[in-house]
């Protein structure tokens, strides 16, 4: 299923759908994004899991819940190999495959257990957002926990 930022509402027995590598990004989540949409869409979802952590989520790789609201007119990077290849390298790190279901909590645990904010220098190194700095503090902050675990800003 795909949550929109209309409804951020997971019926009984369904998944959020999150592709591996965004299992990382949500760390450094400062409401920034690629359009206002997305950026709605985005906060909504992480406010709906980190409310309902013991929501089951569906790891995949390419296009997922967030990617729903990527911007059509712009350039779609959704599909781009090195995108793909880095969800595929988050989820072989995490121990696990895409279309596996686990909870909310226990992935973001793992992630936080299996990188440190060095990592990203070379996992994320084609990535825009990376020189900001804020995926690597943030997962040093949630490591320190430090980091929200409620409502993303
Ligand atoms: S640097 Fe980019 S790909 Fe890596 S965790 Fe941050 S937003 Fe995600």
């Amino acid at each position: 299923m795909q949550i929109r930022s209309e409804s951020p509402q997971t019926p009984p027995g369904q998944a959020v759908v999150l592709r591996g590598h965004h299992l990382l990004c949500q760390f450094g989540f400062r409401g920034y994004g690629y359009s206002p949409a997305f950026v709605e869409n985005m906060r909504n979802i992480l406010a709906f899991l980190r409310e309902h952590p013991e929501t089951m989520v569906e790891c995949v790789d390419g296009p997922d819940s967030l990617c729903a609201a990527y911007p059509a007119e712009e350039p779609n990077h959704c599909l781009e190999p090195s995108v793909i290849a880095r969800d595929r390298a988050v989820l072989s790190q995490l121990a696990t495959t895409a279309g596996t279901r686990q909870p909310w909590a226990r992935l973001v645990e793992a992630a936080a257990h299996a990188y440190v904010a060095e990592d990203l220098t070379t996992l994320c190194a084609t990535c825009e957002w990376l020189p900001l700095g804020y995926c690597q503090m943030g997962l040093k902050q949630f490591k320190a926990g430090k980091h929200s675990r409620s409502a993303p800003p």
